[in-house]
């Protein structure tokens, strides 16, 4: 393959990511998105999920970090707050209060911050130039990928205009709604097997001013579900600008209303009342709004007979997960790193794909067993291994409530810095399985010493 030109359509997290490890490998780097880009750090038509709350657990920070050298300290010049977790947390595990102990970082942004401040990094690339205003239409060439077509939605180019890209690499990273199926189709590579696992989730968020001299020891709340006898999740973190975004969800349909009676009585029946208390009384500065296409999908490119070089699909369009897990960005992020590995063993484009699903085999073992806890969850029937493990997943959240080992352990497996298997190591293993203490507060009922203390790890 010739290295001259990369095409990258969508300019979401997946395609920035991927633009910034093309840019090392091609001459020239052209990022297609539907929209166009905003100047500021706000939300944009083409992510609708940017409204909704959205962690980057520590794996997926590391690498933007090392990709994009200085990417924190730009995150938290623009306001970003940099917090200990679960030390700064109050969090509502299904089996309890977990302890506050001081095990990781995490930084809480709104998901636009975070989309601008990769964009502004990528794009002053030298070989790397955006059209957007851009829809792309179709795959060119016969059985290989030669290039985009596309169709012109408004911006440099006139609405309505079509054209084409010639390319030596096409990397789809449309995400969830990526039509990168029907395309591969229409070049004559069928066969591709979708596995699709819905706990049937709904979001509804808004974003509150943090009142003034707000100090309760706490900086963010999350309140899980405790499946299959409750179904509803809430999330309070802080972002930029003084706010909070307050996200609640529910799954098997029980989607939190987005008028303001039902929105607060949602909150108010969550397993704790601390976030309805928090936010009762602060001054709302968003409308609310939902989203409901939060399936598990996973699309085995991996797995098809025939592939054409010259391209590849990334991020959500190979494997979206239930977002309440937090795991996209990171996942996409776990990929980027894939393509840079592709590219400099000069391997094919089918082998990143076979990579590309490692990458979210972890992530989509969490998210897909945890779901499967919810009886109302469509899919494939749920296999005796899958009740098994999520009985000693439930075991590995006590242990982790009230043991600092156990607490890093599991924390490991969800910022994606630990494969799932690592929690059956013999240490973990150990103290999950003889752990005998109980959590520190009953759920539903908050000690002041877990409002204020801080367990030392
Ligand atoms: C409610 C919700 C909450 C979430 N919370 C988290 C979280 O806490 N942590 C986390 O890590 N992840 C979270 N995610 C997932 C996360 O948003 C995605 O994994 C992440 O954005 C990476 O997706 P992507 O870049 O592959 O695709 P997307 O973010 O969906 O972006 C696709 C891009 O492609 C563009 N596009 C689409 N079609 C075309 C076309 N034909 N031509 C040109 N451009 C096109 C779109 O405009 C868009 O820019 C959440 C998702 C949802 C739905």
């Amino acid at each position: 393959m010739e290295r001259k030109h990369a095409v990258v359509i969508g300019g979401s997290i997946a395609g920035l990511l991927s633009a910034r490890v093309l840019a090392d490998h091609f001459e020239r780097v052209t990022l297609l998105d539907r929209d166009v880009f905003p100047a500021e750090p706000v939300f944009r038509a083409g992510v609708p999920q940017g409204r909704h709350l959205h962690v980057l657990w520590t794996r997926g920070l590391e690498i933007l970090s090392g990709l994009l050298p200085g990417f924190v300290d730009d995150l938290l010049a623009e306001g970003a707050v940099d917090l200990r977790i679960p030390r700064d947390f109050l969090w509502l595990t299904a089996e309890g209060w977990r302890e506050r102990f001081d095990t990781d970082r995490m930084i809480t942004f709104s998901r636009g911050l975070l989309e601008w401040t990769v964009r502004r990094r990528v794009l002053e690339l030298p070989n790397v130039t955006a059209l957007t205003g851009i829809e792309a239409t179709g795959l060119l060439g016969a059985r290989n990928v030669t290039g985009v077509a596309f169709r012109a939605r408004g911006g440099a180019v006139p609405p309505g205009g079509k054209g084409e890209l010639r390319a030596d690499l096409v990397v789809d990273a449309s995400g969830r709604a990526s039509k990168a199926p029907a395309w591969l189709a229409g070049l004559g590579h069928s066969g591709l097997r979708e596995t699709r696992i819905d706990p049937l989730l709904g979001y509804a968020s808004r974003t509150y001013a943090i009142p003034d001299g707000f100090d309760p020891g706490w900086k963010a709340l999350y309140l899980q579900a405790d499946p299959p006898l409750t179904r509803r999740t809430g999330g309070l973190f802080p972002q930029e600008g003084g706010r909070w975004i307050c996200s609640l969800s529910g799954t098997g349909r029980d989607y939190p209303p987005t008028t303001e009676a039902g929105f607060l009585d949602y909150a108010r029946n969550l397993r704790s009342p601390v976030l309805y208390e928090a936010i009762k009384d602060a001054e709302p500065l968003s409308p609310i709004t939902s989203f409901r296409d939060t399936s598990n999908v996973r699309r085995r490119f991996d797995r098809m007979r025939t592939w054409p070089e010259g391209f590849v699909v990334t991020g959500d369009a190979v494997c979206a997960f239930d977002p309440i897990y937090g795991q996209g960005m990171s996942v996409a992020a776990l990929t980027a790193l894939e393509l840079d590995r592709t590219l400099a063993e000069r391997r094919s484009a089918h082998w990143f794909q076979k990579r590309a699903r490692w990458c979210a085999a972890g992530a989509w073992l969490v998210a897909t067993g945890e779901d499967r806890r919810y009886t109302e969850t469509e899919g494939p029937p749920v296999r005796l291994h899958t009740k098994v493990i999520n009985a000693y997943v439930s075991k590995a959240v006590a242990a982790a409530n009230v043991d600092p080992a156990s607490q890093a352990a599991l924390l490991d497996v969800l910022a994606l810095k630990a494969l799932p298997t690592s929690l059956f190591l013999p240490g973990t293993l150990a103290r999950v399985l003889t752990n005998t203490r109980p959590p520190k507060t009953s759920p539903g009922e908050l000690s002041t010493s877990h409002i204020s203390g801080v367990t030392k790890s």
